[in-house]
């Protein structure tokens, strides 16, 4: 089987429902003649999941992704949303770990890891995001770093549930700031978290896992960073605003 190639737009706490309506309405105009491995995921603000769902229905291969979920069951949390909730609508992607996340709203590795769990648990697919910040970049010690994220919140699993992740590297110096890590700089961190994956599961599932690049990807530099070999595909925030970029950047997938 080969890995699912998925191009997963992060509309994060933006658009008017008026302007959703009008962005999915132009996403769908005409069919995303998606390959046999090409996937597309819209990670749409909660009060927009129905829309989103409705768009998507009848579009293949294409789904619909929570921003965030809570990592208890249900209850009395005024204001959370549970994976429960998310799987009864018929979502089936939660972005979970978003350097956003862990920055303003101090989303820990043991955290997130009762996140992964849960949405799993909730039939689920997280999108887990791990990245390093400028200075650990300029330290040199971003491999380390990526691959604690990637321990403390996931190795818990067993290799059944691993492998329903998908993985997003997003180094936080390349999140909206117009700076891309080059593909070069993106195939060597991606090439390194699927050995250190396969050193803990094994090459047969590290070679199933799909790990996504995300930084500052749109539609002009898309197809040359997914076209890195341990490159599957991208999380993409600000050019999933916009219908052609997204559609672009859709195009980027390797087929
Ligand atoms: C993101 O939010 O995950 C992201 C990568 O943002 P941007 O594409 O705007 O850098």
């Amino acid at each position: 089987m080969n890995r699912k190639q998925i191009a997963a737009a992060n509309w994060k706490m933006n658009l008017t429902w008026q302007q959703a309506e009008e962005l999915l309405a132009q996403l769908f105009q005409h069919p995303l003649n998606l390959g046999a491995d090409q996937y597309v995921s819209l990670g749409v603000p909660f009060p927009y999941l129905s829309l989103a769902l409705n768009a998507a229905k009848n579009v293949q291969h294409t789904g619909v992704a929570a921003q965030n979920c809570y990592n208890r069951k249900n209850g009395a949390f005024t204001g959370e949303t549970s994976a429960e909730m998310l799987q009864s609508m018929g979502v089936q992607y939660v972005i979970l770990g978003h350097s956003e996340r862990r920055e303003y709203f101090n989303e820990s590795n043991q955290l997130l890891a009762e996140k992964v769990d849960i949405a799993l648990a909730h039939g689920l697919t997280p999108i887990f995001c791990c990245g390093e910040a400028l200075d650990i970049r300029e330290a040199g010690t971003q491999n380390d770093f990526v691959a604690n994220q990637l321990k403390e919140s996931l190795y818990h699993l067993t290799p059944e549930a691993f492998e329903k992740i998908v993985i997003a590297y997003e180094p936080i110096w390349a999140i909206g700031t117009g700076k891309t890590a080059t593909s070069e700089q993106a195939q060597e961190m991606h090439a390194y978290l699927r050995s250190a994956l396969a050193a803990q599961y094994g090459t047969e599932v590290a070679s199933r896992i799909s790990i996504l690049y995300g930084g500052s990807v749109k539609g002009s530099n898309a197809k040359e960073i997914f076209g890195m070999p341990d490159v599957d595909g991208g999380l993409v925030g600000g050019a999933s605003l916009k219908a052609d970029e997204f559609l672009q950047v859709i195009a980027g997938l390797k087929s």
